[in-house]
């Protein structure tokens, strides 16, 4: 997570004294609630416990002063600096070193393994440039010598360097992975190299750091110790030290020093695994207020006024009509959603839910209690497809209720629109399924009671920020297929009240998933031929590449061709893509549907929510490209029916490839959750989010992947003390205000809901 632009969050409002103030006041107010504006913080809050108490004209605190405060670093270097994110003292001490070398033990050359990597010391017997003619290109190569042998060290690069630099004769010490050579011998390549002083150090872990490419590893070393020696003890430790205690985290500065300056006795491979326990420190720290402060702002929301709506008749007889009862997970979350919508306070519930598991009729349900108080119901999906469906699958049930729905989205003839405008406006119609149409410029509701985000990963907050616009603070109901594990989910959605419908209606036939070679597309075809013969109908899909949307179009659209002039010659081949007006892609899929076309081609606009049940084969084409939810998602257009399905990946990959590890986890699992945690730890959370609209929090150490266990502790640590001090007036509470608006009081923004 080491971005660039990583800290600006942080750094924003700290470069310049004079900015901390007005910010701060200017965004206070969202953060935490407004029936108790944050008492004036006294200097000491502020600035921690090294604040000099009698200071009379504000200063900027130490910790956030400019990284020029530290010595060795000039104009030049703050710039250099600046792009990596680092702008304070503070920004450096949290500039964790990304990798340790273990320099304790320097070994004899002759007690090197192949495949050790570690430090040697020895004198330099030999160093030239030498041509490989093989490889067209030319080497640095040296000899090292010690009291029992030789080792070959090569560097591609930097030779006018190494040259310069280096005498015969002299000592130096060297650190890197040994490598057996062609002729028996022992190598390392492009190793660390120090001249060896006298009185050298060497005996210690040493720490690396990530750099720019102006800056050698020692002089960032250098840099960030200046920081270290001469502030490491003005930062306060920020976890309350009951807490502290009670999970044996030791203070923050120690934890940072040694983070910096691992003592001789340190666990090299904890460190480099950041799991030791100066890592746990400065993680659960950081997690800690990611938590305390995605809690008030939950309860913020929670506490605004809000609608109260409460089931009546038409919820009753929605019983009646259900051709299906309802699962027992379904059950509990409409329960879960009543409860919410009764409360005078805005809901704000996510529903998780993997394809398949009936959101639908869940979403329905909720809307019929808003009906049922005399409100209007408003129910976005992402795409004209989806909405389209939603309207038809509602439709039937809406009529045996008698109510008034109606279809809103971008392909509306303009005319139509304003009519539908009026209706809405006047409360003639109570229910608006639709996409983005719903909240154009000129939408009105008489009154909106509750707004459903079908999808909701496919909208940016803005969007369900303007859906919420459209009423009086309105409950609202987001539905996601794409399981967010716990972890993300925790850190993501805090704020939101989260449900999951983990139970599939019963009667679902199953998913077999097989993963083919790309030379073995010919058996693949013949699957999917089988399959069509038997009376089903088969997807085959190119799920879309961002930078390529253009060349993955051209894929389907010749693949489509070639498809229906050959293997499958005598059938009816469709397709469909997302360059396609709404019209046509619907008459595709209608024909689809209505068994016209054996076979579907398409880019991945099916990938949410089409129901063709008589679909028993589905086709992914360069499956390794894509994240394992997303082939989830893509899987789920089949086994909607009584027949059992199968999922068949055709895949480029070398044998023992990540992405073939990674294919086989959907071979091996159907569960939605599984396959999310799997994506997870492959992709890492910015990926698996996308990272455009992922309102991921900038994190400065924690990784939620792997600091999994400790987010947890922490979410319950900050919901422990909110609970016996839920307005942070204790003086304790008061300085964990300050570091938490110091910290997060503009980040947290990013993961509102609306
Ligand atoms: P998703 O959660 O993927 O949006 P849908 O809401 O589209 O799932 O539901 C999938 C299918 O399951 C629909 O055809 C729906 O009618 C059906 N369904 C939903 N709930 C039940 C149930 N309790 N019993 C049987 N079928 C159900
Ligand atoms: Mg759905």
């Amino acid at each position: 997570m080491v971005k660039s632009t990583g800290k600006r969050g942080m750094a924003g409002g700290k470069s310049k004294g004079g900015e901390v103030e007005s910010r701060k006041a200017a965004e206070t107010p969202r953060l935490f609630d407004r029936s108790s504006p944050p008492a004036p913080l006294s200097k000491e809050g502020e600035k921690g416990n090294a604040a000099p108490a009698r200071s009379f004209r504000p200063r900027p605190p130490p910790l956030k002063n400019s990284v020029q405060y530290v010595k060795g670093v000039g104009p030049r270097r703050a710039e250099q600096l600046a792009r990596l994110g680092i702008e304070t003292v503070e920004d450096l001490l949290y500039h964790i070193p990304f990798r340790y070398q273990d320099r304790r033990e320097i070994k004899q050359i002759c007690h090197l393994q192949v495949g050790d990597e570690t430090a040697v010391s020895g004198q330099i017997a030999r160093m030239e440039r030498r041509f490989l003619a093989r490889r067209r290109r030319w080497v640095l190569e040296a000899v090292v010598r010690d009291e029992t042998g030789f080792l070959f060290l090569l560097w591609y690069h930097q030779h006018r360097y190494f040259q310069q630099r280096y005498q015969l004769g002299q000592r130096v010490l060297l650190y890197g992975k040994v490598e057996k050579g062609m002729k028996g011998g022992k190598w390392m390549i492009h190793p660390d190299m120090e001249p060896l002083e006298e009185d050298d150090e060497t005996a210690r872990v040493l720490p690396i750091y990530n750099k720019t490419t102006e800056m050698t590893v020692a002089a960032m070393r250098r840099i960030v110790h200046g920081a270290v020696d001469r502030y490491v003890d003005q930062v306060s430790n920020g976890v309350p030290q009951e807490i502290c205690e009670r999970l044996h985290l030791m203070p923050l500065n120690r934890a940072l020093r040694q983070l910096h300056v691992p003592s001789l006795d340190a666990e090299v491979v904890e460190l480099n695994e950041a799991t030791s326990q100066a890592h746990r420190a400065v993680v659960f720290d950081e997690l800690f207020y990611l938590q305390l402060g995605m809690a008030l702002r939950r309860r913020n929301t929670v506490r605004e006024e809000g609608l109260s709506i409460v089931p009546g008749p038409l919820v009753q007889q929605i019983y009646g009509i259900l051709p299906f009862q309802l699962t027992a997970a379904q059950e509990r979350v409409v329960e879960a959603i009543f409860q919410d919508m009764a409360a005078p306070h805005p809901m704000n519930r996510l529903v998780q839910g993997d394809v398949g598991s009936g959101k639908t009729i869940v979403a329905f349900f909720a809307a019929l209690a808003a009906l049922d108080s005399g409100y209007q119901v408003a129910f976005m999906a992402p795409t004209e497809l989806l909405a389209e469906q939603h309207y038809r699958t509602l439709t039937p049930l809406a009529e045996q209720l008698g109510l008034s729905m109606t279809l809103l989205t971008g392909e509306i003839r303009p005319k139509r629109k304003q009519e539908i405008y009026g209706l809405l406006e006047r409360g003639e119609v109570e229910i608006a399924v639709g996409t983005h149409a719903l909240i154009q410029e000129g939408v009105r509701f008489r009154h909106l009671g509750l707004a459903i985000v079908d999808e909701q990963h496919r909208f940016g907050v803005m969007q369900r920020a303007a859906l919420r616009k459209r009423g009086a603070n309105p409950d609202i109901l987001l539905l996601t297929a794409t399981p967010i594990p716990r972890t993300l989910a925790l850190t993501l959605y805090g704020d939101l009240d989260v449900s999951a419908l983990d139970e599939r209606p019963p009667g679902r036939k199953p998913i077999t998933t097989q993963v083919f070679h790309e030379g073995e597309r010919k058996k693949v075809y013949q699957l999917v031929k089988d399959q069509i013969e038997q009376g089903h109908q088969a997807y085959v899909v190119y799920p879309l590449v961002e930078e390529s949307e253009k060349s993955d179009l051209k894929a389907a659209t010749s693949m489509a061709k070639e498809l229906a002039q050959t293997f499958f010659a005598d059938y009816s081949v469709g397709l469909v893509h997302g360059r396609m007006k709404g019209n046509e892609k619907d008459a595709v899929m209608q024909r689809f549907k209505a068994g016209q076309h054996h076979l579907l081609v398409s880019t991945t606009v099916i990938e949410v929510g089409i129901d063709v049940p008589n679909a028993t084969v589905i086709v992914i084409e360069h499956a390794e490209r894509f994240g394992l939810a997303q082939l989830h998602q893509l899987r789920g257009r089949v086994g909607r029916g009584q027949a059992a399905s199968l999922c068949l990946l055709l895949a480029q990959y070398a044998p023992g490839d990540e992405s073939q590890r990674r294919l086989q986890v959907m071979t091996e699992t159907d569960d939605g959750f599984k396959i999310a945690e799997a994506d997870l730890a492959f992709r890492g959370p910015g990926e698996f989010l996308g990272t455009r609209q992922s309102g991921m929090p900038d994190f400065r150490v924690a990784n939620i992947v792997r600091d999994s266990k400790l987010l947890e502790t922490a979410r319950d640590e900050a919901l422990t003390w909110l609970e016996r001090d839920p307005n942070l007036t204790t003086p304790e509470s008061r300085r964990l205000r300050a570091v938490l608006e110091d910290r997060w009081v503009g980040r947290l923004e990013l993961a509102r809901v609306g």
